[in-house]
């Protein structure tokens, strides 16, 4: 996990270092350098506040170049139901998935059809996961626990994320059925990117080992799917009788909806969203041990996936027609599309659990525990000495982490504008009881 990969880049020649991004990000990961942000990839989760925080659009998202689709003959798309949720109702699903293929894919498969895999194959959480299990549906929420949480990590859910299982269902099938593996390339179509770093930290030699062959942005893929249905709305319109939607539950279609994972009528659950809340909520929960919820669905965007940082509609008529999409969905599978999946259960089992959790403490002060509750208290007697106004001038976002970034030797107290309003001779003192340096500029 400390290899985290980090999606996210500063384009640095758009930045101004206006410090919106580096109050926006929850996890203090962004500082003001030169003018410029820098972010610190082991603290951050690749939740995307920064991107949506920055006006001059100074921070974008890698993704797979998109021709890389075609050097594969089967090209599979793993769309999440979200995707849909991204056009106006006049627009039908039918038409949307023709406008895929049309751009390029030959099979479609929804992401959350993962979850009616699990139940056609009647798999359930591991017994030892202790309650509250937290989903680990929200790759950045899941980050941020293994980073700042390490006492939570044992209640993540190891059930194997619904698209991966989807991935490994859909490359068994589609290799069957055209008898070349070496020709199939399976695609997620993503609004997060978070996603994006969790698959790509998976990647070796510039192919996402396993289980998918590249990752797609959905504002990328949402904009030639626009463009198709433009240029082709008479030959859609002609041909939508023959179009058929791929095979996925009600049940699963809810499950990128805030509160859409569990039933409530067997289990007390809990859905929290939005970053700063799903913080607020797991350090409470840190020291709590009387919690009566068994399950807890914890996302990092206001609104769940249609909120998605990647996603380009407003995010209430997206959910309103998510919402409305589960509806033309059924309760259950039919017996072709189960006899599918039961095709493939060995493989599917072998593969449905995640590897055991580890902890990822990358962002404490220092591996020697001593060493870093020295450093604690030492950031705890600096920032007694700051102004504690979190004016941000400094590069950091608040005192508090100036003070952690001085006990880290990585920044000086002469970087507080306030205190530089000082005497320099005592701005020395001070930086000297700190073991800094005396400054030339004074
Ligand atoms: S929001 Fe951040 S990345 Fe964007 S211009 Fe301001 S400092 Fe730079
Ligand atoms: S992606 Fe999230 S955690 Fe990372 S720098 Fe941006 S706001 Fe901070």
């Amino acid at each position: 996990m400390s290899t985290y990969h980090h999606s996210l880049a500063i384009r640095e020649r758009l930045c101004h270092g206006c410090t919106h991004c580096m109050k926006k990000c929850p996890t203090a990961a962004i500082r003001i350098e030169k003018g410029r942000a820098q972010v610190d990839s082991a603290k951050c989760i690749n939740c995307g506040q920064c991107m949506q925080a920055c006006a001059n659009n100074a921070i974008g998202v890698e993704q797979s170049p998109f021709e890389m689709l075609f050097s594969f003959k089967q090209r599979v798309a793993i769309v999440p139901a979200v995707f849909f949720s991204q056009f106006e109702e006049e627009i039908t699903n039918k038409q949307i998935c023709m406008a895929l293929y049309d751009i390029g894919f030959t099979h479609l498969y929804f992401a959350e059809f993962g979850i009616d895999i699990l139940d056609v194959l009647g798999v359930t959480e591991p017994e030892d996961v202790p309650k509250p299990v937290i989903s680990n549906y929200c790759p950045a929420v899941k980050h941020l626990i293994h980073t700042r949480y390490p006492g939570l990590v044992q209640h993540l859910s190891r059930l194997r994320a619904p698209s991966q299982l989807t991935a490994i269902l859909a490359r068994a099938e589609v290799d069957l059925l055209s008898g070349s593996p070496e020709d199939t390339g399976v695609f997620l179509i993503t609004p997060c990117p978070a996603k994006i770093a969790e698959l790509k930290t998976e990647e070796s030699d510039g192919i996402i080992t396993g289980l998918f062959d590249g990752v797609l942005n959905l504002d990328t893929v949402y904009n030639m799917v626009r463009n198709s249905l433009t240029k082709n709305r008479r030959r859609f319109a002609a041909a939508l009788e023959d179009t058929i939607l791929p095979p996925m539950t009600a049940r699963a279609c809810k499950w990128s909806l805030i509160a859409g994972e569990k039933p409530t009528d067997t289990l007390r659950r809990l859905a929290i969203d939005e970053i700063h809340q799903v913080i607020d909520f797991l350090e409470y929960i840190e020291e709590e041990d009387d919690l009566t919820i068994d399950f807890l669905e914890l996302k990092s965007c206001a609104e769940g996936c249609v909120g998605g940082i990647l996603c380009t509609r407003n995010k209430f008529l997206a959910k309103e027609r998510l919402t409305h999409l589960v509806t033309q969905f059924p309760e259950t599978l039919d017996d072709a599309t189960r006899a599918r999946i039961l095709a493939h259960a060995d493989l599917l089992r072998e593969n449905v659990y995640e590897q055991e959790p580890e902890t990822d403490e990358s962002i404490k002060l220092d591996e020697d525990l001593e060493v870093a509750i020295h450093k604690m208290e030492k950031a705890r007697r600096i920032v007694a000495a700051l102004p504690g106004i979190d004016c941000g001038l400094c590069g950091a976002p608040t005192c508090a982490e100036l003070a952690r970034d001085i006990a880290q030797s990585s920044a000086s107290i002469r970087q507080c504008a306030v205190l530089r309003l000082k005497d320099p001779k005592e701005l020395n003192t001070l930086a000297r009881i700190w073991g800094e340096k005396i400054s030339t500029e004074s």
